[in-house]
């Protein structure tokens, strides 16, 4: 099954809107036209609207970092699924290890974001990975494992098409150190199995599993020719229109 690579940035809590703005014309003078790789920029909530209008014309998608679980209430400073398709957002940022370690999701609280997204037509980027003590203590896998199955827990055949999973190494998101091409295929390569032990063999083939962590023009080929890599979730390499831009690039001559 042949998998169209995504790269999607995560801009995290910078730019503002008007910000955003340049960000989004530089992004889309360059890449905006290409349909090889599937691009994806997620800026700040606030940046969103702004974005849609921008994004309308290219080949470029959107994406939000994050979203709550309920649909609607009294939920003061959530954003819901709603909210998000109603400005054009395709795609969603899940479970994010910033947000397990800063706001206390869990796999529990992060399944029932994922399920809600994929209900709403959003399609989900579902983060995973371990820390660094985990990784030392020959952890990796088991921590993997819990993430896959209760992460993913009543997750629709149906709408396998709409799953990405990110694998993003806790040690090496925004540190500078990135997982060798062979780490990361290890891993990636694993969550497949564990997609197809909970999908079957031929749904697992059609999920796309993004790298994250600290990923640079100078490191992108070597992550992306892997078998299971099939694109990148950037963060401070995304902040840079000619750095990202590499990095689709990359991903296309892959
Ligand atoms: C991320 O935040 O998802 C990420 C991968 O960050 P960075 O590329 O900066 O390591």
């Amino acid at each position: 099954m042949s998998r169209k690579n995504l790269i999607a940035g995560n801009w995290k809590m910078n730019t503002t809107a008007s910000e955003s703005v340049d960000l989004i014309n530089e992004i889309n003078s360059i890449v905006g036209q290409q349909t090889h790789t599937q691009v994806c920029i997620c800026p700040p909530f606030t940046s969103l609207q702004k974005a849609s209008g921008l994004v309308e014309q290219s080949a470029v998608s959107l994406g939000a970092q994050n979203m709550s679980a309920e649909p609607s209430g009294a939920f003061t400073g959530e954003i819901s699924a709603s909210m998000l398709r109603d400005l054009y957002v395709s795609y969603v940022i899940l479970g994010h290890s910033e947000r397990r370690q800063y706001f206390g999701e869990t796999n529990q609280t992060i399944n029932k974001k994922v399920l809600a997204a994929t209900q709403n037509n959003l399609k989900p980027i579902y983060c995973i990975g371990e820390t660094l003590e985990e990784r030392e203590s020959g952890k990796t896998l088991d921590v993997v494992r819990s993430q896959v199955r209760e992460g993913l827990e009543s997750y629709p055949v149906s709408e396998i098409d709409n799953l990405v999973m990110a694998y993003e190494p806790v040690w090496a998101i925004g540190t500078g150190k990135t997982a060798t091409d062979e780490m990361a295929q290890e891993v990636h390569a694993f969550t497949r199995t564990l997609l197809s032990e909970l999908f079957g063999d031929a749904p697992a083939s059609s999920v796309r599993i993004l790298y994250g962590g600290s990923m640079k023009p100078e490191n992108a080929k070597g992550l992306l020719s892997q078998t299971d890599v099939d694109g990148g979730l950037i963060g401070g390499a995304s902040l840079s229109a000619k750095s990202f831009c590499s990095i689709v690039e990359a991903s296309i001559n892959s």
